[in-house]
């Protein structure tokens, strides 16, 4: 269903290699159950791969053998992320073309986002990897200043 390439804006990425429903499990991110403590000290170290699973756990998804991790970030994303309480899921968003590359927003919280500055090439990019909810409070002056935003 999906092949790791070349990305249109980051380094390598993940294609769909067949038409894919919106609504489809994609693929899961696999990787090592880890702690709170310890996912802040890894985060703390620029690792983007990890995600919240739940109150007491994050996943640690950098290993290679994760297909998942190929996903790259997009401000306007094809994908969404879905947690089922034990696996967290690539899931698409829209109907998905063969040879489409994979995204969705990797949702870092108003804390952390100036870390992880965003490239994506959409028309709405915020200039960082933000969850959606959050642009509202982006210092737009600041953004414009840093030639964030496309034209
Ligand atoms: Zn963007």
């Amino acid at each position: 269903m999906i092949r790791v390439g070349t990305s249109g804006w980051a380094g390598e990425g993940l294609f769909a290699a067949e038409p894919i429903k919106a609504g489809t499990r994609i693929v899961s991110y696999q990787g090592e159950r880890i702690s709170k403590e310890e996912s802040a000290r890894r985060r703390a170290a620029l690792n983007s791969y990890i995600f919240h699973l739940d109150y007491a756990w994050d996943v640690d998804g950098s290993g290679l053998d994760n297909t998942a991790r190929y996903v790259n970030h997009s401000c306007d994303p094809n994908c969404r992320v879905e947690l089922d309480g034990k696996e967290i899921w690539i899931v698409a968003d829209r109907d998905l073309e063969a040879g489409q590359e994979l995204s969705f927003n990797y949702g870092y919280d108003l804390s952390e986002y100036e870390r992880f500055p965003c490239a994506c090439g959409a028309r709405n990019c915020c200039g960082y990897m933000l969850a959606r909810e959050f642009w509202g409070n982006l210092p737009v002056e600041r953004a414009n200043y840093e030639g964030l935003f496309p034209q």
